[in-house]
């Protein structure tokens, strides 16, 4: 196999899969991050003793034979990590709460069922169909050209569906029982029933919900530094405090990029593995990353969140209190959506509130807890509008805490030791998200799957990596898409 050098722009969790595994074959690699640090989203800081990640709370396919635990496998790493398993959700609604169990497909339809007994056949038949139609993707996103031309006969269910959004499908199984339909929409994406691909439900059904959730001992800071490592155990190259402005092409390929300090960096393969407009941007002439058919401006990015990172002590946690609750304050999720879109959260909240340091006492002094509230918000442009000083941001710090208090009984206010605050604009500040996206592109219909743009762009020696790409958003997705162009590159 010919070794290549290869050009990283963009240390997130896709540049450094990306980056590690070439850098294990053998290729010489350069990575080059704009930040001093790597991890982009997947990163964690430290005060006073108390550690938080800055965004993610959960990881999934995490156990062995799984696509993100083979990563580390090949990289000889998956024996300095280890994975956490996450207990139950609590998710706590208007009108009712409940417990929902990610372990496996059948834990998690249990669970909806013990609260939800009167529409346990339709559960049964939501979720025959839904694993059959993850299953019938995955095999289809594997089959060769003449079977997927096949696709009404040798894939009917995926057939019969790619269109449907997943609001179209609840409403068929439950239809005029709004609880069980918020209940069912309890996953990690930013979009209410009515816009979420029914095909993206089905995948993290086939996918994340098939091994169930963890959380990794050390926080998410430590899969970064396991991965950085690995470059650097492996000959690779990482200059942090590297922007990139420009990237040279000429003739459909791509000759150089240039950071800001005017350095000029050649090779013979480039990866961007960063906001795709802004690589757009930096192109030459007329040179496109998609041209027509995934032109980028079809696409809508997701919103945003903003961020409390809360120093407690243990006394100040209920009872019982769990790593992960998820609190909506709307009973329907459409209207939940569209306050989260605009910022008017009068209408309707989603918080998550994760607490690591119950699953890893190491992330915080002896007796004290290290909490996060994470607020889906809108896009960072809207926030500024809606919130465009500190004080307002202050004001909505302490509505949020008292709708905790209200809900939960934790009373953030009166027991936090400090609290950090990160908004969408400090999103975009650390990692250049469009809008502060926390998922890159949204998981809508016509843009999942074959609908999302692919890693190979129109310039030949150019790929494109991250969450606005294939295979999906997430700290999983992303990093499979560095996987996929580390196997295209090192098979060339
Ligand atoms: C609040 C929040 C919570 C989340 N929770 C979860 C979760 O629980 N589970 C989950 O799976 N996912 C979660 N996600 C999503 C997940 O974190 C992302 O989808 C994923 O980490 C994106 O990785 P990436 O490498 O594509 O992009 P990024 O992490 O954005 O990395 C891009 C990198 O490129 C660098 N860069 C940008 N421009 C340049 C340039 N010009 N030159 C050089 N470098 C540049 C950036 O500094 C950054 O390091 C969450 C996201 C957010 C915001």
């Amino acid at each position: 196999m010919a070794k290549n050098s290869v050009i990283i722009m963009g240390g997130g969790m896709a540049g450094l899969t990306a980056a590690a595994l070439l850098s294990k074959r053998g290729h010489k690699v350069t990575l080059l991050e704009k930040e001093e640090k790597t991890g982009g989203y997947v990163t964690g800081f430290t005060r006073d003793g108390f550690y938080f990640d800055a965004t993610g709370a959960f990881l999934a396919a995490c156990k062995p034979g799984s696509e993100f635990h083979g990563i580390f496998t090949e990289l000889g790493i998956d024996t300095n990590l280890d994975f956490l398993p996450i207990p139950a959700i609590r998710n706590i609604y208007p009108s009712f709460e409940l417990q929902l169990d990610y372990r496996n497909p059948a834990a998690y339809v249990e669970s909806l069922a013990e609260r939800f007994p009167v529409h346990k056949d339709a559960l049964a038949a939501y979720s025959t169909l839904t694993a059959k139609l993850g299953r019938q993707f995955l095999a289809f996103e594997k089959a060769p050209l003449w079977k997927k031309a096949l696709i009404p006969l040798l894939y009917p269910t995926l057939f019969r569906c790619a269109r449907h959004s997943h609001g179209t499908i609840l409403d068929r199984f439950f239809k005029g029982h709004p609880d069980i339909i918020h209940a069912l929409s309890a996953l990690p994406t930013t979009l209410p029933p009515s816009q979420l691909s029914y095909i993206f439900v089905a995948v993290l059904w086939a996918k994340v919900l098939k091994d169930g959730v963890f959380y990794p001992r050390g926080g998410m800071l430590k899969v970064t530094d396991m991965l950085r490592q690995a470059i650097l155990d492996n000959g690779g190259t990482i200059h942090t405090g590297q922007e990139i402005r420009a990237i040279r092409n000429s003739m459909n390929k791509v000759n150089a990029v240039v950071s800001q300090d005017g350095t000029v960096y050649e090779a013979d393969w480039f990866i961007g593995a960063m906001n795709p407009f802004h690589g757009q941007a930096m192109l030459q002439g007329e040179a496109q990353l998609y041209g027509k058919v995934f032109n980028l401006k079809r696409y809508t990015v997701s919103p945003s969140a903003l961020l409390f990172y809360v120093a407690l002590p243990a006394h100040a946690l209920p009872a019982d209190w769990p790593y992960f609750v998820s609190l909506h304050t709307s009973d329907d999720p459409e209207l939940e959506a569209q306050a989260i879109a605009t910022g008017i959260y009068k209408n309707g909240l989603h918080l998550v509130i994760t607490t690591p340091s119950l699953l890893d006492p190491d992330l915080a002094p002896q007796d004290h807890h290290a909490l996060k509230v994470l607020v889906h918000a809108p896009q960072a442009s809207i926030f500024a509008k809606e919130f465009p000083s500190r004080e307002s941001i202050d004001k909505l710090q302490l509505d949020i805490f008292a709708v905790i208090k209200e809900k939960t009984g934790l009373d953030l206010a009166a027991n936090n030791l400090f609290t950090v605050q990160a908004t969408p604009q400090v999103l975009i500040d650390r990692t250049g998200n469009e809008e502060g996206a926390m998922y890159g592109f949204d998981s809508a219909l016509g843009q999942v799957g074959p609908g999302r743009p692919p890693l190979a762009t129109k310039l030949d020696n150019l790929l494109w990596i991250g969450h606005y790409n294939r295979p999906a958003h997430g700290i999983v997705g992303s990093a499979l898409s560095g996987c996929f162009a580390a196997n295209i590159i090192h098979h060339k």
